[in-house]
């Protein structure tokens, strides 16, 4: 049985990022760039007003003989338009936040420092002596034309969507999502939305995949439940090679019905079948029709707690990220963990920060089969293999999913 690193390692070698395509704008969230970003232009494209004031030679605005100076309005200038004319000395021009500064002006004054008759006024006294440069915001003091802005491998977030926009990229080269084909496996599963008969249960595992799967950052085709016939399974394996990755539950253990092994040996091959923790041992990994297959366990938190060690960092490591894995961090462990078991053990849990530390509780009992355990779970303590003991108050390392990968 090989150790959850060497089954990650393993998975890793055999994934690469996919292709690269161009997305919207809109659409580029949370993908990752595949072309460094240059500046095609100064950013912003012409000197501004940091204000709404007025535009004028900062020479024109020392105090004469202690008095504020006059000078004469000659128009304005709103955001989105140009001045009609310069400014000259002992002249100055109205000016909004973001308009253009006239040619002529070498600063701006804000209203608060100037006196004036209003809007309309047709001088403005200066109550403050300025600088040349004053409140403008000079062209390409963002971005210089020719300045790379963005590297590719960057994670588009909103911040990096609102310079793409600035500099009009409309359109945005990135690495395509993985399409990523969910299989359940199982002759007591029945959907979600019919009524349970005797030994039947509901298939909960392809909708809590789906939506992992989706919050990876994939897009996920759910292909309905495979009978526990190799003929099923085949049909099912024929439409589910038509993806970039294929996530089964169920099917891998050592049972009679176990047949997702059997159709990998048949069509593809395995790589390993089983891995040393818990909750999740019986993991299968390999291809199929040279698709990479990823076989997680059937039952629920099993399937839920690899998909997170394993299936995650697949799907980003297709997106073309560079960050894989969840941070870890030491918590106090509030309960303790009083099942010693012998297998790498991930124990689900709810950390917070109280008083400066992270202390957790685990989440009850932690049987594979109890879906309630992963509710309100954001971590899992990590309980290294060969039967350690924590007691309550005990410091353990926590993998933390509610935080970004690093
Ligand atoms: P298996 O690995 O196929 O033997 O399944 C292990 C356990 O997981 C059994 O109790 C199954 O009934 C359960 N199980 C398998 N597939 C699903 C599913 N899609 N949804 C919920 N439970 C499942
Ligand atoms: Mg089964």
């Amino acid at each position: 049985m090989i150790s959850v690193e060497e089954a990650l390692e393993r998975i890793l070698a055999q994934i690469q990022p996919l292709e690269v395509t161009t997305v919207p704008l809109a659409q580029s969230q949370g993908l990752v760039l595949a072309e460094d970003i240059v500046a095609q232009e100064d950013m912003p494209p012409f000197a501004n007003s940091a204000m709404d004031g007025y535009a004028l030679l900062s020479k024109d605005s020392k105090a004469r003989e202690g008095l504020p100076p006059r000078l004469r309005v000659t128009g304005g200038v709103a955001a989105g338009y140009v001045a009609e004319h310069a400014v000259e000395e002992g002249t100055a021009m109205r000016i909004m936040t973001g308009a253009p500064v006239p040619p002529g002006a070498d600063s701006v004054i804000q209203v608060e420092l100037t006196r004036s008759q209003g809007p309309e006024s047709e001088w403005v006294e200066i109550l403050q002596e300025v600088a040349p440069g004053n409140n403008i915001r000079p062209a390409g003091e963002d971005m210089r034309r020719g300045q790379q802005v963005l590297a590719r491998g960057t994670e588009i977030g909103p911040w990096e969507i609102g310079v793409l926009a600035t500099l009009g990229r409309a359109n945005v080269p990135v690495i395509r999502r993985p399409r990523v084909s969910i299989l359940g496996t199982g002759d007591e599963v029945i959907e979600v939305d019919e009524a349970l008969r005797p030994g039947k249960i509901r298939n909960s595992n392809s909708y809590l995949l789906e939506a992992a799967v989706r919050k990876a950052g994939a897009e996920p085709r759910r292909l309905g439940v495979a009978r526990d016939t190799v003929e099923s399974l085949r049909e099912k394996f024929s439409v589910a090679v038509q993806s970039d990755l294929i996530i089964t539950s169920g099917g891998v253990s050592v049972g009679d019905f176990d047949l997702v092994k059997d159709i990998m040996r048949e069509q593809g091959e395995i790589n390993f079948w089983r891995i040393n923790l818990r909750p999740g041992k019986p993991v299968a990994f390999g291809h199929i029709g040279g698709v990479p297959l990823l076989g997680l366990p059937g039952n629920p938190v099993s399937a839920a707690v690899t998909f997170e060690l394993l299936g995650r960092p697949v799907i980003r490591k297709m997106l073309g990220h560079s960050r894989l894995l969840r941070p870890q961090i030491d918590v106090i462990v509030e309960d303790g963990v009083s099942e010693v078991v012998s297998r790498r053990h991930y124990v689900r849990a709810r950390v917070e920060l109280r008083d400066g530390r992270f202390v957790a509780r685990t989440t009850g009992n932690q049987g594979s089969n109890i879906t309630t355990s992963l509710l309100n779970a954001n971590a899992f303590i990590v309980v290294p293999e060969g039967g350690v003991a924590i007691h309550p108050g005990d410091t353990a390392k926590a993998i933390m999913l509610d935080w970004p990968e690093v």
